[in-house]
């Protein structure tokens, strides 16, 4: 076995409590809504007797890249589509980063970057974000071959401008990866950037604000030499024939989509202001959930409580996510239940 593998842990994704078993589950950042009807009926229609699931699906699922390519006004060649988003990270750093090249991601960000850092081989460099949510210590010339922007931050649900963007993209010899999963619940968005700078590539998924994590979708718009190279590594039946259809159904649903979004920035503006009538200090979240500070700054403890209320949210024990947690917007009854029991836990 590698060296690499045998030393490093795996990742270790949220907990996910049993089906059926009757939690409020504010762990993970899932859509509390359910996807487009016209998803279901996709789905249902492909499946039919189930004949269809004989043949391989469409290699490159080009019917979804094409949907893709017209929501964001982009010719198909700048798309890929992918078995989630986790998928692209690593075919990213698969074609970016050789072993013992550096990439780099900001702390706190997305912990699985460091898992498939570990698997390439690739060493690791962080940033830190300074008060104002900038990176601290950013060099003029970064030039490790990849950088793992999350933009909104997770788990902090702070988004960095394009104006910001724009300049670190500058600063980068190698490419950029602007990680938008969380994008879709944000004033602003990196994808006319993609266009201004030939190192700029941002990745989606669809398992937070199209509903269907448990379908594994996502997607990137890059420019065309870098689709390529993607369309290289990925396996080249990378997505089911259910979830191809389920992609691009949902993609062409988009009164649905922007209902759910409207629906989760209304009930996240509702529950920060419930948070600090308690005292809690929420970052600012352009994302699906809030990062929330009790008064006494014990994460632990509030996880804890909620937990003992079969709420469940994210408890991060690294020093600098301790004082907080990560809650997820549920729907508002949920969050009005979440407020109700912090009351009381106090
Ligand atoms: N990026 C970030 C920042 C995430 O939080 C997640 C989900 N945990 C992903 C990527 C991966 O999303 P998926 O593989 O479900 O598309």
């Amino acid at each position: 076995m590698r060296d690499a593998i045998s030393n490093m842990a795996g990742y270790v994704p949220g907990f996910q409590p049993p089906d059926g078993e009757q939690w409020i589950k504010l762990n993970t950042n899932e859509n509390p809504y359910p996807p487009s009807p016209r998803v279901v009926e996709a789905i249902i229609q492909e499946l039919g007797n189930g004949d269809s699931l004989r043949k391989y699906p469409d290699p490159p699922s080009q019917e979804a890249r094409q949907a893709a390519a017209e929501l964001y006004g982009f010719d198909p060649a700048w798309v890929i589509m992918a078995n989630g988003s986790d998928e692209l990270l690593n075919n990213l750093i698969r074609a970016f980063v050789g072993e013992g090249e550096e990439l780099a991601f900001v702390q706190p960000s997305y912990s699985y970057y460091a898992t498939l850092a570990a698997i390439q081989g690739a060493t690791i460099r962080t940033f830190s974000l300074t008060q104002d949510w900038q990176l601290a210590d950013f060099p003029e010339r970064y030039d490790g071959k990849l950088f793992f922007l999350t933009s909104p931050n997770a788990p902090l649900g702070v988004s960095f401008s394009n104006n910001y963007i724009a300049g670190i993209a500058k600063r980068c010899a190698g490419v950029l990866v602007v990680d938008e999963a969380y994008a879709d619940f944000a004033e602003e968005n990196a994808l006319e950037l993609v266009r201004q700078h030939d190192n700029l590539i941002v990745t989606r998924t669809f398992s937070k604000s199209y509903s269907l994590a448990g379908m594994r979708l996502g997607l990137a718009i890059a420019r065309p030499d870098v689709i390529a190279a993607l369309d290289k590594i990925r396996d080249h039946y990378n997505i089911d024939r259910l979830a191809q259809t389920a992609a691009t159904a949902a993609l062409k649903d988009q009164a649905h989509f922007r209902e759910t979004i409207t629906r989760i920035k209304q009930t996240r503006s509702w529950f920060v202001a419930e948070l600090e009538r308690l005292n809690y200090t929420v970052l600012p979240s352009q994302g699906n959930y809030v990062f929330a500070i009790p008064p006494d700054r014990d994460g632990r403890r509030i996880y804890d409580a909620l937990f003992d209320r079969k709420i469940l949210v994210r408890f991060f024990s690294e020093s600098f996510l301790a004082h907080g947690m990560r809650i997820s917007i549920g729907t508002q009854a949920e969050m009005e239940a979440t407020i109700t029991a912090l009351k009381e836990i106090g």
